[in-house]
């Protein structure tokens, strides 16, 4: 039977940084008394984000993010995360790991600890890290330059001079595989370590559909012309704050023309090489399962 991977069904899919289960209240943004109780709340926790790495404690099973009580968590400019399903109310705030101090606690960088966290967890990592990036990065007004405030829980920020207000932002990135019957398109960025192919993917762009980024971005970068195109799955990658949109792209034409000052490399792969990569012994390395690619090149091989 033959796979026609943008019209059978999916399989499940298994995806990094997501599964945040927090409930997010949003009433609470804008209720500056229901924030005050939830912090002065004795059972409230606050993840304590030191230069945007999560400080977590304890090994193997016991390993875990560690959460701090109010005495301990730095008092400034806390972002609300959400209420747990026990009613506990958790917040992120930037700190110092050696401040906690006590016990035997660390900064681990972001990705590290997702992919050892590898749940739901991982989602509030995503949460924490890309809100306080964009607190940190977005002191002064766009608009005038004047200094801006937390407001909002955190999901927002107001300039003290013109009052304008700033939000969060989320930067979409669509990361696609053109598909040629048996064979998917695979690409090395300059970066990436060598024997290494990813699925390729670029930033949306402002005036532009998903499906037009996808056709663009495998054109730009692969001179790759695509009909069809499915919608995958997404998922948050907080480096800072991308949100990434995995999608199969039908390739119509199949000559590679390559895009030198983005990739090192391109190539088709069969289905057998995807699944030999994935398995840990195939003739390039594949990304990690915390990657939306894994889940892109999973997905189309277990078709
Ligand atoms: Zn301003």
């Amino acid at each position: 039977m033959t796979v026609d991977p943008f019209t059978d069904p999916l399989p499940r899919l298994a995806l990094g940084f997501t599964g945040n289960r927090l409930d997010r209240d949003d009433r609470i943004r804008r209720d500056p008394e229901a924030l005050w109780a939830l912090q002065m709340n004795p059972q409230a926790r606050w993840l304590v984000l030191d230069g945007l790495n999560p400080v977590v404690r304890g090994e193997g099973d016991d390993f875990d993010l560690h959460w701090a009580r109010r005495s301990e968590a730095p008092p400034e400019d806390a972002v609300f995360l959400g209420v747990d399903d026990g009613g506990v109310p958790r917040f992120a705030v930037a700190g110092s790991a050696a401040d906690l101090g006590g016990q035997a606690l660390i900064a681990m960088d972001a990705r590290a600890a997702a992919m050892r966290l590898g749940d739901a967890r991982a989602g509030i990592v995503a949460q924490a890290r890309s809100l306080l990036d964009w607190h940190a990065r977005h002191r002064f007004c766009a608009a005038c330059g004047g200094q801006t405030r937390m407001e909002k829980a955190g999901y927002a920020r107001t300039c003290q001079a013109c009052a304008a207000e700033h939000f969060p932002r989320t930067d979409p990135v669509v990361i696609m595989l053109a598909i040629d019957g048996d064979r998917c398109l695979l690409g090395r960025q300059p970066r990436f370590p060598k024997g290494f192919l990813s699925a390729l993917a670029g930033f949306v762009e402002p005036g532009e559909s998903l499906e037009e980024a996808v056709a663009r971005e495998l054109y730009e970068e692969a001179g790759i012309r695509t009909g069809r195109v499915r919608y995958v799955a997404s998922q948050p990658w907080p480096f800072p704050s991308s949100l990434m949109i995995g999608a199969f792209a039908e390739a119509t034409s199949t000559e590679i023309v390559i895009d030198e000052t983005e990739l090192e490399e391109v190539r088709w792969a069969t289905r057998d090489e995807v699944r030999a990569a994935l398995a840990g012994d195939g003739p390039f390395k594949a990304p990690p399962p915390l990657a939306i690619a894994h889940t892109l090149l999973k997905a189309w091989t277990d078709l």
